[in-house]
Protein backbone atom coordinates (compact mmCIF):
# COMPACT_ATOMS: atom_id res chain seq x y z
CA UNK A 1 0.00 0.00 0.00
CA UNK A 2 0.91 3.42 -0.29
CA UNK A 3 0.80 6.54 2.08
CA UNK A 4 0.93 10.13 0.46
CA UNK A 5 0.69 12.96 3.35
CA UNK A 6 -1.66 15.37 2.30
CA UNK A 7 -1.46 17.70 5.23
CA UNK A 8 0.39 17.33 8.41
CA UNK A 9 0.04 20.89 10.26
CA UNK A 10 -1.72 20.15 13.90
CA UNK A 11 -4.37 22.38 15.50
CA UNK A 12 -3.82 24.57 12.36
CA UNK A 13 -2.77 24.96 8.92
CA UNK A 14 1.26 26.16 8.27
CA UNK A 15 1.86 28.38 5.50
CA UNK A 16 3.55 25.18 4.27
CA UNK A 17 0.70 22.31 4.88
CA UNK A 18 -2.57 21.84 5.33
CA UNK A 19 -4.13 20.32 8.83
CA UNK A 20 -3.91 16.70 8.95
CA UNK A 21 -5.10 14.17 5.69
CA UNK A 22 -3.34 10.92 4.76
CA UNK A 23 -4.26 8.85 1.79
CA UNK A 24 -4.08 5.63 1.50
CA UNK A 25 -4.18 3.21 -1.82
CA UNK A 26 -3.97 -0.29 -2.59
CA UNK A 27 -5.13 -2.33 -5.61
CA UNK A 28 -6.65 1.16 -7.23
CA UNK A 29 -8.46 1.66 -3.76
CA UNK A 30 -8.44 5.16 -2.22
CA UNK A 31 -9.02 5.73 1.26
CA UNK A 32 -8.57 9.17 2.99
CA UNK A 33 -7.41 9.11 6.78
CA UNK A 34 -8.87 12.73 8.11
CA UNK A 35 -9.84 15.75 6.11
CA UNK A 36 -8.54 19.04 7.78
CA UNK A 37 -8.10 22.58 7.06
CA UNK A 38 -6.91 23.07 3.63
CA UNK A 39 -6.74 19.26 2.48
CA UNK A 40 -8.92 19.21 -0.01
CA UNK A 41 -7.22 21.97 -2.07
CA UNK A 42 -3.71 19.46 -2.11
CA UNK A 43 -5.76 16.37 -2.18
CA UNK A 44 -6.35 17.48 -5.45
CA UNK A 45 -2.25 17.06 -6.13
CA UNK A 46 -2.58 13.44 -5.45
CA UNK A 47 -5.71 12.13 -7.00
CA UNK A 48 -8.77 13.19 -9.18
CA UNK A 49 -11.67 15.32 -6.90
CA UNK A 50 -14.15 12.25 -7.22
CA UNK A 51 -11.22 9.45 -7.26
CA UNK A 52 -11.32 8.82 -3.40
CA UNK A 53 -13.08 5.68 -2.37
CA UNK A 54 -14.08 6.04 1.75
CA UNK A 55 -13.07 8.17 3.85
CA UNK A 56 -12.21 8.01 7.91
CA UNK A 57 -12.56 10.71 10.66
CA UNK A 58 -10.34 9.89 13.46
CA UNK A 59 -12.21 12.70 15.09
CA UNK A 60 -14.46 15.67 15.21
CA UNK A 61 -12.14 18.24 16.11
CA UNK A 62 -12.28 20.88 12.60
CA UNK A 63 -8.11 20.35 12.23
CA UNK A 64 -9.30 16.91 11.06
CA UNK A 65 -12.85 17.29 9.60
CA UNK A 66 -13.65 20.81 8.43
CA UNK A 67 -13.08 20.62 4.24
CA UNK A 68 -15.85 17.73 4.24
CA UNK A 69 -17.82 20.98 4.24
CA UNK A 70 -16.33 21.93 0.57
CA UNK A 71 -15.94 18.58 -0.32
CA UNK A 72 -19.76 18.01 0.61
CA UNK A 73 -20.29 20.96 -2.03
CA UNK A 74 -17.93 19.71 -4.57
CA UNK A 75 -20.03 16.18 -4.72
CA UNK A 76 -23.13 17.22 -4.20
CA UNK A 77 -23.29 20.24 -6.82
CA UNK A 78 -20.92 18.41 -9.15
CA UNK A 79 -20.82 20.21 -12.79
CA UNK A 80 -21.25 17.65 -14.73
CA UNK A 81 -23.53 14.88 -14.55
CA UNK A 82 -25.55 15.81 -10.72
CA UNK A 83 -24.34 14.64 -7.13
CA UNK A 84 -22.35 12.32 -7.05
CA UNK A 85 -23.28 9.03 -5.48
CA UNK A 86 -22.53 8.52 -1.61
CA UNK A 87 -19.45 7.02 -0.62
CA UNK A 88 -18.93 5.68 3.06
CA UNK A 89 -17.77 8.03 5.37
CA UNK A 90 -16.36 6.52 8.80
CA UNK A 91 -16.47 8.47 12.14
CA UNK A 92 -17.46 8.64 15.58
CA UNK A 93 -20.96 9.07 16.83
CA UNK A 94 -22.38 12.31 15.79
CA UNK A 95 -20.41 12.62 12.43
CA UNK A 96 -23.42 13.54 10.18
CA UNK A 97 -24.72 16.12 12.63
CA UNK A 98 -21.62 18.23 13.28
CA UNK A 99 -20.50 18.69 9.71
CA UNK A 100 -24.09 19.63 8.93
CA UNK A 101 -24.78 22.23 11.06
CA UNK A 102 -20.63 23.41 10.54
CA UNK A 103 -22.05 23.48 7.19
CA UNK A 104 -25.02 25.46 7.25
CA UNK A 105 -27.35 26.82 10.61
CA UNK A 106 -30.22 25.67 8.09
CA UNK A 107 -29.42 21.98 8.53
CA UNK A 108 -30.52 20.19 5.41
CA UNK A 109 -29.12 17.30 6.67
CA UNK A 110 -30.64 14.37 3.91
CA UNK A 111 -28.78 16.86 1.04
CA UNK A 112 -25.75 15.65 2.84
CA UNK A 113 -26.44 12.04 3.12
CA UNK A 114 -27.07 12.10 -0.77
CA UNK A 115 -23.16 11.62 -1.18
CA UNK A 116 -21.89 11.07 2.16
CA UNK A 117 -22.57 7.29 3.95
CA UNK A 118 -21.94 7.62 7.42
CA UNK A 119 -20.94 4.89 9.00
CA UNK A 120 -20.20 5.16 13.27
CA UNK A 121 -17.31 4.15 14.53
CA UNK A 122 -16.52 2.03 17.52
CA UNK A 123 -13.24 0.18 18.40
CA UNK A 124 -13.68 -2.61 15.95
CA UNK A 125 -12.24 -4.68 13.10
CA UNK A 126 -13.97 -4.44 9.53
CA UNK A 127 -12.96 -4.06 5.87
CA UNK A 128 -12.75 -0.99 3.61
CA UNK A 129 -12.24 -2.12 0.72
CA UNK A 130 -9.19 -4.09 0.12
CA UNK A 131 -8.17 -2.62 3.70
CA UNK A 132 -8.67 -4.34 7.06
CA UNK A 133 -8.90 -1.89 9.14
CA UNK A 134 -9.11 -1.77 12.85
CA UNK A 135 -10.17 1.53 15.13
CA UNK A 136 -9.45 1.82 19.30
CA UNK A 137 -10.29 5.15 21.21
CA UNK A 138 -7.79 7.08 22.12
CA UNK A 139 -7.61 9.54 25.24
CA UNK A 140 -8.25 12.83 23.54
CA UNK A 141 -11.17 15.59 24.77
CA UNK A 142 -13.69 14.04 22.22
CA UNK A 143 -14.51 10.68 21.53
CA UNK A 144 -11.16 10.13 18.98
CA UNK A 145 -9.75 6.57 17.39
CA UNK A 146 -6.44 5.25 15.71
CA UNK A 147 -6.73 3.46 13.52
CA UNK A 148 -4.36 0.13 11.72
CA UNK A 149 -4.77 -0.31 8.14
CA UNK A 150 -3.64 -3.71 6.69
CA UNK A 151 -3.16 -4.78 3.42
CA UNK A 152 -1.29 -8.04 1.77
CA UNK A 153 0.89 -8.61 5.09
CA UNK A 154 1.69 -4.88 5.67
CA UNK A 155 0.33 -2.41 8.16
CA UNK A 156 0.16 1.37 8.89
CA UNK A 157 -1.16 2.80 12.06
CA UNK A 158 -2.33 6.34 12.45
CA UNK A 159 -2.68 7.58 16.37
CA UNK A 160 -5.16 10.43 15.28
CA UNK A 161 -5.11 12.83 18.71
CA UNK A 162 -4.23 11.33 21.91
CA UNK A 163 -2.11 11.63 25.10
CA UNK A 164 -0.62 8.31 26.02
CA UNK A 165 -2.42 5.15 26.20
CA UNK A 166 -2.12 1.49 25.64
CA UNK A 167 -4.56 1.47 23.78
CA UNK A 168 -2.54 3.14 20.77
CA UNK A 169 0.63 0.89 21.61
CA UNK A 170 -1.51 -2.31 21.08
CA UNK A 171 -2.95 -1.08 17.69
CA UNK A 172 0.37 0.15 16.57
CA UNK A 173 1.98 -3.66 17.64
CA UNK A 174 5.12 -4.76 15.19
CA UNK A 175 3.11 -1.95 12.79
CA UNK A 176 5.22 -1.37 9.71
CA UNK A 177 5.10 2.72 9.35
CA UNK A 178 3.36 3.91 12.61
CA UNK A 179 2.47 7.92 11.75
CA UNK A 180 2.26 9.39 15.02
CA UNK A 181 1.09 13.10 16.44
CA UNK A 182 3.72 14.58 18.07
CA UNK A 183 2.03 17.96 19.11
CA UNK A 184 3.65 18.80 22.63
CA UNK A 185 7.04 19.79 23.04
CA UNK A 186 8.64 17.42 26.00
CA UNK A 187 9.44 19.34 29.10
CA UNK A 188 7.51 22.29 28.03
CA UNK A 189 3.42 21.50 27.62
CA UNK A 190 2.35 18.65 30.15
CA UNK A 191 -1.12 18.17 29.69
CA UNK A 192 -3.05 14.38 30.10
CA UNK A 193 -5.22 13.06 27.91
CA UNK A 194 -4.95 15.59 25.05
CA UNK A 195 -1.44 15.10 22.64
CA UNK A 196 2.13 13.33 22.91
CA UNK A 197 5.23 15.11 22.64
CA UNK A 198 8.29 12.98 20.09
CA UNK A 199 9.60 11.38 23.90
CA UNK A 200 6.07 9.79 24.07
CA UNK A 201 5.87 8.99 20.50
CA UNK A 202 9.04 7.56 20.20
CA UNK A 203 8.48 5.58 23.52
CA UNK A 204 5.19 4.76 22.00
CA UNK A 205 6.89 3.18 18.60
CA UNK A 206 9.79 1.48 20.78
CA UNK A 207 7.46 -0.57 23.39
CA UNK A 208 4.96 -1.26 20.29
CA UNK A 209 8.09 -2.64 18.32
CA UNK A 210 7.12 -0.48 15.07
CA UNK A 211 9.73 -0.60 12.69
CA UNK A 212 9.51 2.88 11.29
CA UNK A 213 7.95 6.07 13.00
CA UNK A 214 6.61 9.20 11.01
CA UNK A 215 5.72 12.02 13.46
CA UNK A 216 3.23 14.08 12.58
CA UNK A 217 0.55 16.97 13.52
CA UNK A 218 3.18 19.28 14.84
CA UNK A 219 1.80 22.53 15.15
CA UNK A 220 3.47 25.87 13.45
CA UNK A 221 4.08 26.99 17.18
CA UNK A 222 6.42 23.97 17.64
CA UNK A 223 9.89 23.41 16.62
CA UNK A 224 9.89 20.12 14.77
CA UNK A 225 13.76 19.65 15.14
CA UNK A 226 13.17 19.18 18.84
CA UNK A 227 10.68 16.57 18.97
CA UNK A 228 12.20 14.67 16.13
CA UNK A 229 15.43 14.77 18.22
CA UNK A 230 13.61 13.60 21.31
CA UNK A 231 11.87 10.40 19.56
CA UNK A 232 15.01 9.28 18.21
CA UNK A 233 16.46 9.64 21.83
CA UNK A 234 13.70 6.65 22.76
CA UNK A 235 13.28 4.82 19.26
CA UNK A 236 16.04 2.60 17.18
CA UNK A 237 14.14 2.49 14.17
CA UNK A 238 13.88 4.92 11.49
CA UNK A 239 12.33 8.24 12.19
CA UNK A 240 10.57 11.17 10.12
CA UNK A 241 8.89 14.09 10.22
CA UNK A 242 6.05 13.83 7.72
CA UNK A 243 6.15 16.52 4.84
CA UNK A 244 3.51 17.39 2.93
CA UNK A 245 3.37 15.44 -0.32
CA UNK A 246 5.91 12.89 1.02
CA UNK A 247 5.11 8.93 0.16
CA UNK A 248 6.03 5.86 1.63
CA UNK A 249 5.64 2.27 0.05
CA UNK A 250 4.43 -0.32 2.55
ZN1 LIG B 1 -5.71 17.76 15.80
ZN1 LIG C 1 -8.03 16.88 18.20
Amino acid sequence: MKLTVVGCSGSFPSAESACSSYLVEADGFRLLLDMGNGALGELQRHCGLYDLDAIFLSHLHADHCIDMCAYFVARYYRHDGGPCPPIPVYGPEGTEHRLTTAYADTPTASSMSEVFDFHTVKPSTFDIGPFTVHTERVRHPVEAYGIRVEHAGKSLTYSGDTGVTEALEGLARDTDLFLCEAAFTHGKENIPDLHLNGREAGETAARAGARRLVLTHIPPWTDPAVNLADAREVFDGPVDLAVPRATYEI
